[in-house]
């Protein structure tokens, strides 16, 4: 017999059916036994009648709950029953797997929810839960529609190495591996590799795939391994061109979020997702430092030039009142804070022709033009401190003819904690690294 899912189980009233799935709630009576059981489409009610078949109730009271079974009955018409007015009564049962007992702790207990720590050790049963796996559901949603608007829009993807034998970026927060005789390093950003695209004529490229960042903190949106969104386009004319892209390739993942995802998140997490419109806002950072100075934020010295989560988090609050939108570029960053080839504004040295974007309050993408003219990146490199002997291959890309170009890297789990208003990127990935996890 061919299975059945819970959520269809409406059309095949008093039809006999398979269903396969967990075992949530077991309430073992004198003369009933109910099994709620669950897939990942729904719950349903299973009803026994005891003396029907002794053995199967035995097996029935042996069970743990989370127990993985198979079970074949008729589907019967029951208004009483909460779940969906109908229940299933038992004729077969098969354990696949049964669960042992006890359970290291129950994922469906909300009483009793242990601290996110010990959840990841047992990441594949926190998973059960259908908050949990609508995450997933919704990432899967997001990367195929921004998958699906790059192609449409002229994209290649790509896969760049992730083994280099220089570091991509600067030399902070590489993780550094043996590689036979000689060391090696985990790729920081596809950085060069998507810009070497740009070189080869493929004229617009992106790529999903893992990064690495050996950063020793723990905070709530750093992992040491995430999955990063980039992508480069070439013949522009500006930073602005590639925010004009950005802002829609994002409108449109979210309205496909919303169009098959929107009633999952209101029923599980209780809210109507916008798709945000365009354009987003654009502040250029001097006047994001005036707006922090009205409104009172005060920017950590250290941080000259640059923001903190909390300077973020305050201009986020101020665009919201003034714009009334989530979602804002910050333009036109300072050289001093940004790596060496964001693109100089021709008339203003001292600015790159770069962006960030905040969302609700987090930065979830940095982009920029890239400088394309050889002589002048050099210099750019040189003027940073940087060696040119390691980046030397990547300057050769601009020698033999490279278009001007720009693009953006972003974190897909900051955009899933974002769209889900989750607070934790713990929750939002499939498996968390961090300083002190890499395990399971
Ligand atoms: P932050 O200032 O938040 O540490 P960053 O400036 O180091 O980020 P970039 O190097 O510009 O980030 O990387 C591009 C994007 O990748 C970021 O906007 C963010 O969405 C994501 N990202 C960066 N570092 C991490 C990380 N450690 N964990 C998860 N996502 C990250």
């Amino acid at each position: 017999m061919e299975r059945t899912y819970i959520r269809d189980l409406g059309s095949r009233i008093d039809q006999e059916v398979k269903i396969q799935g967990w075992l949530q709630i077991i309430r073992d009576q004198k003369k009933m036994q109910f099994l709620i059981l669950r897939d990942r489409t729904g719950l349903v009610q299973v009803a026994h009648y005891r003396p029907s078949n002794e053995e199967i109730a035995n097996t029935i009271s042996s069970l743990g709950v989370e127990t993985a079974l198979t079970i074949t009955g008729k589907v019967v018409k029951n208004d009483i029953v909460k779940l969906g007015g109908l229940e299933i009564q038992l004729q077969g049962l098969t354990v696949e797997n049964a669960a042992e007992i006890p359970m290291p702790y129950d994922p469906f207990d909300n009483d009793n929810v242990p601290a996110v720590d010990f959840r990841m050790d047992w990441r594949y049963l926190d998973l059960r839960r259908p908050d949990n796996l609508l995450i997933f559901q919704v990432q899967t949603t997001l990367e195929h529609a921004m998958r699906e608007y790059w192609l449409q829009n002229g994209f290649m993807e790509i896969h760049s190495p992730k083994i280099l034998s220089s570091p991509s970026e600067s030399g902070a927060e590489l993780f550094q591996l043996d590689y036979f005789d000689r060391k090696a390093y985990l790729a920081q950003s596809p950085q060069f590799y998507k810009q070497m695209g740009m070189a080869a004529g493929f004229d617009r490229v992106f790529e999903i795939g893992p990064v690495f960042r050996a950063d020793p903190s723990f905070t709530s949106r750093h992992m040491t391994e995430f999955t990063g969104l980039d992508m480069e386009m070439a013949w522009i004319d500006s930073h602005e061109d590639v925010m004009a892209f950005t802002e829609r390739w994002l409108q449109y993942a979210y309205q496909q979020v919303k169009e098959k995802n929107g009633e999952q998140i209101k029923e599980i997490y209780g809210f109507d997702l916008q798709v945000p419109e365009v354009p987003f806002p654009r502040i250029t950072m001097a006047d994001a430092i005036l707006a922090l100075k009205e409104v009172g934020y005060e920017l950590p010295p250290e941080k000259k030039g640059d923001l903190d989560p909390g300077g973020e988090r305050a201009l986020a609050d101020y665009i919201k009142k003034k714009y009334n939108h989530d979602f804002f570029f910050l333009i036109d960053w300072p050289v001093q804070v940004r790596p060496f080839y964001h693109m100089y504004h021709p008339d203003n040295k001292n600015l790159t022709r770069s962006f960030d974007l905040i969302a609700s309050g987090l930065e979830i993408a940095t982009g920029a033009q890239r400088e394309h003219r050889y002589e002048v990146l050099k210099q750019q490199a040189l003027d940073k401190g940087l060696g040119l002997e390691n980046i030397q291959f990547y300057l050769d890309f601009f020698r033999y003819g490279c278009p001007p170009h720009g693009g953006f890297g972003m974190g897909l789990s900051r955009v899933l904690m974002v769209l889900l208003r989750l607070p934790n990127i713990r929750e939002t990935v499939y498996l968390f690294r961090g300083p002190n996890r890499i395990n399971p």
